[in-house]
């Protein structure tokens, strides 16, 4: 039983089908609907120092020998590398194919400019990475009404460094209506051929000696290469997007790639369901209630991967008695009290200690209690609800989420290989 639908549940289901472990999944779509569609692997140290980093396994054996707790330390380059394959050769058959380098970050412009490195892009973002390394002549262009957005600033940001660089700003040309633009409006707008058109028929004028547009992340919701390759052909230059500010379209094209494929390779997905309770028997097996709004289907599982997520995927909840983990109660390893857990500036360069805090796993991912026994030899836990890791400031979410999954599967699957009938 996996429980968590964000990306550490997602990779996890994945990984226990590929390994043929009949898999039973729930969860509400977590974080991945904010998500910019970006796998980060390993992008900036962990540790106060904060240094930039631009070969994620390099930076991942420094990581091992520095920080003998992080979570990565659980998990070889080599299982990280099969990991992301993984990932990126089911949303490939899905529709949704990815790219990047196989030893180094890719940069990248977000939508205010500043360059992000990252470890794999949607193949719909991949030609603006060309573009900003060849420093090509580009057009930035952005939608009137479409926030969060900006040509002109991301064009003054990256001027000074991107001389060929050029802003344009276009009317939505196929609604005369005033007022906001929504991302996904405009994607699901463009999956028809006659839309697509306008779009180009519009952006044409500005061109100039442009070789490359950027869009912001509206090229269609499922079939983005055939819309993102019609524009190209009706423009005549290259054509990427640009991701957008949270939520962004990239979170729900991810989102529809699992719901409508993972059911496909035999997990038995209870999506938007939660689970309501949870307990062990006598025998050991686990025996959980889950449901829409109230427990309506009873599980049997004898394993169970906790991939529930930090606060705002609820795995974790931070109340006056300190940090708890929600289903089961188990030890959370979190600051001594309350008064550690941040520190006086929101943005201090050394991060909070609250974002450390999570489930501490022994190294077959099975959460531990403070005697670093296994609280339960069958329970494991993935994802960001692990101690020790601060995804946000070491931009690592999905590598860290995907290869914990892996790792503990592989746990599972070894578990099952020792105790067939278990
Ligand atoms: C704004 C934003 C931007 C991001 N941008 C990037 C990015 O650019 N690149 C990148 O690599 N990553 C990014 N991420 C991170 C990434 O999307 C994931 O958050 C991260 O990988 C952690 O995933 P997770 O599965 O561990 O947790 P979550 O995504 O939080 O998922 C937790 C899951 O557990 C479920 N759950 C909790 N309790 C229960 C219960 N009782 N019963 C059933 N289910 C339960 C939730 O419903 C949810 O499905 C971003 C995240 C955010 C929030």
């Amino acid at each position: 039983m996996v429980i968590g639908a964000g990306m550490a549940g997602m990779a996890a289901a994945l990984f226990a089908s590929r390994r043929g472990i009949p898999t039973v999944q729930a969860g509400l779509t977590g974080e991945t609907l904010y998500a910019s569609g970006l796998f980060d692997l390993y992008g900036v140290s962990h540790g106060s120092s904060r240094v930039l980093i631009d070969n994620p396994w390099q930076g991942l054996q420094m990581l091992r020998q520095d920080y003998p707790n992080h979570p990565f330390c659980r998990v070889s380059n080599a299982q990280i590398r099969s990991a992301m394959d993984l990932l990126t050769g089911f949303l490939e058959a899905a529709g949704y194919p990815y790219q990047g380098y196989p030893d180094k970050n890719a940069r990248l412009i977000t939508p205010v400019g500043t360059i992000k490195r990252t470890f794999r892009v949607p193949e719909t973002m991949w030609t603006g990475v060309l573009a900003l390394a060849a420093k090509a002549p580009c057009l930035i262009v952005d939608i009137r009404g479409l926030r969060g957005f900006s040509a002109t600033q991301i064009v003054s940001t990256l001027k000074p460094s991107w001389p060929d660089l050029k802003a344009a700003s276009i009317d939505l040309p196929w609604e005369n209506r005033l007022g906001p633009k929504y991302a996904e409006q405009i994607a699901r707008g463009l999956q028809a051929e006659d839309a697509r058109r306008k779009l180009a028929d519009a952006i044409r004028p500005q061109l100039g000696l442009a070789e490359y547009v950027g869009l912001p992340a509206i090229l269609g919701i499922h079939d983005t290469e055939t819309v993102r390759k019609d524009i190209v052909k009706m423009l005549g230059v290259s054509v990427f997007e640009i991701p957008t500010m949270p939520p962004a379209i990239s979170g729900v094209r991810l989102k529809a790639a699992f719901d409508m494929h993972m059911p496909g390779l035999g997990v038995n997905a209870f999506y938007h369901h939660t689970v309501h309770t949870i307990h062990r028997r006598r025998d050991g097996r686990f025996v959980l209630e889950i449901g829409r709004t109230k427990p309506e289907t009873t599980v049997m599982a004898d394993r169970v991967l906790l991939a529930t997520g930090r606060f705002l995927g609820k795995g974790l909840v931070a109340e006056r008695r300190g940090i708890c983990e929600t289903l089961l109660d188990i030890p959370v390893c979190q600051p001594e009290n309350r008064g550690c857990w941040h520190r006086e500036a929101f943005l201090d360069p050394k991060g909070h200690a609250i974002n450390l805090a999570g489930i501490e796993v022994d190294n077959r991912f099975r959460p531990v209690t403070a005697t670093a026994r296994p609280v339960y030899d069958n329970l494991y836990a993935a994802g960001s609800i692990l101690a020790h890791q601060d995804w946000i400031r070491t931009k690592s979410g999905t590598g860290l989420a995907v290869a914990t999954a892996y790792g503990a599967i592989e746990a599972v699957a070894d578990g099952l290989d020792d105790n067939p009938k278990g």
